[in-house]
């Protein structure tokens, strides 16, 4: 079996090294990681660490958290990110946090927005995070999609069925974390048999959000496989099933 954590922050891992990392991720099938970027300096980290790892790739954004950071010196530094690296794979993540608000919303939907328009002008895929913004992260990927169809996917969901809903009608995908094997889960957990496995991705978020197996440890890009495990129970799908279909949805996403 051949997983793909899409969504992993090996800069940010305090416990273990990126070679442990991606070395413990190889051991157990995790074959491809995706280091998404979450800052200017988390970018440029990002870009660093898949020229170093042959099957790590990177993404360039800014978390809503920083978007007061957001402005032209920034975009210059993203798009130098995108031109300098061939294994830049994504924008994001971007989008709306109102469960921290480190950003004041409208820095949050500016730089949201103009994430959105290099994504669309460089032809690469767009990795959302919304944290309690569910409409207001709807309204803008509406508006955009309405001008162009665009790759996109909802990461960390967090949402209910129908809000997966909508979200599948914008094309998109929806990527699930360790959330999804916590007790308290239900309403994931309800989310997810409504979501066809065709339109599903793996990812954990490391270092955060460690699944139920290894809460309160520093998650790993390994530990993609409880994950798996989950969803194929959730679904009534043998493990196998979900890890090859999970699998080429990403590599098909991100053009792997
Ligand atoms: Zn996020
Ligand atoms: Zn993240």
């Amino acid at each position: 079996m051949i997983f793909i954590d899409t969504h992993a922050h090996l800069d940010m891992m305090k416990k273990s090294t990126p070679q442990e990392a991606v070395d413990l991720a190889a051991k157990c099938g995790v074959k491809y990681i995706i280091n998404v970027g979450s800052s200017i300096e988390a970018s440029k980290k990002a870009e660093k660490i898949s020229k170093t790892f042959q099957n790590v790739y990177a993404t360039a954004g800014i978390h809503p958290h920083y978007a007061t950071e957001f402005g032209p010196q920034q975009k210059k530094t993203l798009l130098s990110c995108i031109e300098g690296n061939s294994k830049l794979v994504a924008i994001g993540e971007t989008g709306f946090d109102f469960y921290r608000n480190l950003s004041p919303k409208e820095e949050q939907k500016k730089a949201f927005e103009s994430q959105i328009e290099i994504a669309l002008e460089h032809g690469l895929p767009l990795i959302v995070h919304d944290r309690e913004a569910h409409q207001e992260t709807l309204e803008v990927l509406k508006k955009y999609h309405k001008q162009k169809q665009f790759k996109a996917v909802m990461h960390c969901f967090s949402g209910d069925r129908a809000f997966a809903e909508e979200v599948l009608k914008l094309g998109m995908f929806i990527s699930f974390t360790g959330v999804i094997t916590f007790p308290n889960a239900g309403r994931t957990v309800e989310a997810a048999k409504a979501v066809p496995i065709e339109k599903i991705f793996l990812e954990t978020d490391a270092p955060f959000l460690a699944p139920q197996a290894k809460r309160g440890r520093e998650n790993q890009p390994a530990y993609c496989t409880y994950i798996a495990e989950k969803l194929a129970s959730v679904k009534g799908l043998r493990v196998e099933e979900v890890a090859e279909k999970t699998t080429k949805n990403a590599l098909d996403f991100f053009g792997i």
